[in-house]
């Protein structure tokens, strides 16, 4: 493994360095054709939904997932918003904002707060705002 990193020293960047200008603006159009595809798909789907997130793990609607939970109750570390159930284990239920979709197209729709926590972790997916209607 360690030999093949060697052959191919920083393969990408010299690949990318070659490209031409007409390459670099086909690649350009394709994400705004993928990218104009998926949100036509989210206005679908968003129009599907009952409107409220769909994750299935609570968080606090302001600050994340900063929840605590004991003894059957949850509250936010952060803010110190409280919940007299367990938050943490059941569906969010807050309104929906987004329309998260992972790289391989499955999508979910998420309030504000899921949607901020999910943006850093999808990895080649999409977050695009619910239009409001
Ligand atoms: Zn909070
Ligand atoms: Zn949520």
């Amino acid at each position: 493994m360690r030999e093949r990193l060697r052959e191919q020293p920083d393969l990408p960047r010299g690949v990318r360095g070659a490209l031409p200008g007409a390459v670099d603006e086909a690649l350009g159009q394709a994400a705004r054709r993928i990218g104009g595809a998926a949100e036509k798909l989210a206005r679908v789907r968003a129009a599907q939904q009952p409107g409220s997130c769909t994750a299935w793990w609570g968080i606090c609607p302001r600050c994340g997932p900063t929840l605590r939970t004991e003894d059957g109750r949850s509250w936010c570390q952060e803010c110190g918003a409280g919940w007299g159930y367990d938050r943490s284990q059941g569906p969010c239920g807050e309104a929906a904002t987004f329309l998260a979709m992972d790289a391989q197209g499955g999508t979910v729709i998420v309030c504000a707060a899921h949607g901020r926590h999910m943006q850093e972790r999808l990895d080649g997916g999409l977050l695009l705002a619910i239009p409001t209607l």
